[in-house]
């Protein structure tokens, strides 16, 4: 593509109803927000599934450490080694049972990092289906070969790994819980593949941190086992700040800080992003009960009232509750139909899902009131008449 062909590309996405722009919103509680014209929401597409952002303690923590800089001046190996984070990275290894972390700038980043520095020529990378973009992109800049299986399919997979050749390592890269289905990985056949064809296992726990296990350590809890080789997460989601996590070995560690870019090569996040989502992660592991009940509870609530309401969604264990419509179209004005009376839903249509599978994407948080659960459901049920979801197969 030539710049001067972008006029028309742009004049393209506008015609088919796809150009996106950013719509300001300002969060003036970890579930309520108001844009320009002072317009108020009830929030229900925000990640921020354990309230964290607004949390008393989390807010004092960030305004304390604003005294050691309010950015941190340069990259983690020079000048930007805010205690912080490195206290962070060691509180992240004990709660993720795993030697060490190492954070990077957004968990965008720690997939680009992990799959440049540790994947390349000669090595095969198998990936589902519907794995986030930052994997996707980070198999793509590795230059190792890349090999897609079926949406959690362990016969695919296996298959994949077996007609394959490979002189150098096998990876298997999944989601822990899949941003758009809200379902969570297969670890036990995982890891049973990854150990008879001897690869090197990623999981990805960005939605799955703080959500699932009994205290929110993620996929490796919800199912009581190990053996995950590599953990991905991020700060942004459940722990309330910005920024990712990579845990494993020391000796994987080590060689991250040595020879992944993203991290050498980068600003560090501050000591008050730092010193955030360490208050966060301090608050979930001294009260689980607190934070992941009342996820659990209004994520029940939720279910119930939609499902009593005769508007069904895709199952799954996670509060992320998908309720597909079909047309991306529908989706879309019933989005904008709900956030007309206040209340912000995500409309979510190809290529981030497969065609004719164009979603209303819902998430519900620990934050939520009973009241707002209500006047969503309310509002949701109202609207529903005329754009029947299609039932989940
Ligand atoms: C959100 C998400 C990311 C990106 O994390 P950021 O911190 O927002 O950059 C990576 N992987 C998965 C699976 C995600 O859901």
């Amino acid at each position: 593509m030539k710049i001067k062909d972008i006029p028309q590309k742009l004049a393209d996405i506008r015609r088919e109803d796809r150009f996106r722009a950013v719509h300001d919103l300002r969060m003036i509680t970890a579930s309520r927000g108001v844009d320009r014209s002072g317009k108020e929401y009830i929030v229900f597409n925000s990640n921020d599934y354990l309230g964290m952002t607004h949390e008393k303690e989390v807010e004092e923590a960030a305004r304390n450490a604003v005294i050691y800089g309010t950015g941190s001046g340069g990259a983690r190996l020079t000048s930007g080694a805010v205690f912080e984070l490195s206290d962070l990275e060691k509180e992240i290894a004990r709660f993720k049972h795993k030697e060490d972390a190492v954070i990077f700038n957004t968990g965008y980043m720690t997939n680009l990092g992990v799959l440049y520095a540790l994947a390349g020529p000669g090595d095969v990378i198998f990936s589902d289906e519907l794995n986030h973009a930052s994997i996707v992109d980070g198999c793509r800049i590795s230059r190792a070969a890349g090999k897609v299986y079926f949406h959690s399919d362990m016969g695919a997979l296996e298959k994949l790994l077996e007609e394959t050749p490979c002189q150098g390592q096998r990876f298997i890269v999944t989601d822990g819980v899949f941003s758009m289905d809200g379902d969570v990985a297969d670890l036990p056949g995982l890891v049973k593949l990854k150990e008879k064809y001897d690869a090197f296992l990623i999981v990805d726990d960005a939605h799955a941190t703080g959500v699932i296990g009994n205290t929110g350590r993620g996929t490796a809890e919800y199912y009581h086992m190990e053996g995950i080789d590599l953990q991905v997460g991020t700060l942004s989601k459940s722990l309330g700040a910005e920024g990712g996590f990579a845990a494993a070995d020391r000796t994987i560690t080590d060689y991250l800080r040595n020879c992944s870019r993203p991290f050498i090569f980068s600003t560090s996040i501050s000591a008050v992003t730092g010193a955030t989502a360490l208050a966060a992660l301090k608050l979930l592991e001294e009260n689980p009960e607190k934070y992941m009940g009342a996820l659990r509870r209004n994520t029940k609530y939720m279910k119930e009232g939609l499902t009593k309401a005769g508007i069904s969604f895709l199952p799954g264990d996670t509060s992320i509750i998908p309720i597909v419509m079909g047309r991306e179209e529908a989706a879309m004005e019933y989005a904008a139909r709900c956030k007309e009376r206040g209340i912000l839903l995500s409309a979510i249509r190809p290529p981030s899902v497969p065609k004719g599978t164009s979603r209303i994407r819902l998430t519900v948080t620990a934050a939520h009131t009973r009241a707002e659960l209500d006047k969503a459901l309310e509002v949701m049920i109202d609207e529903i008449q005329g754009t029947r979801p299609v039932s989940p197969t």
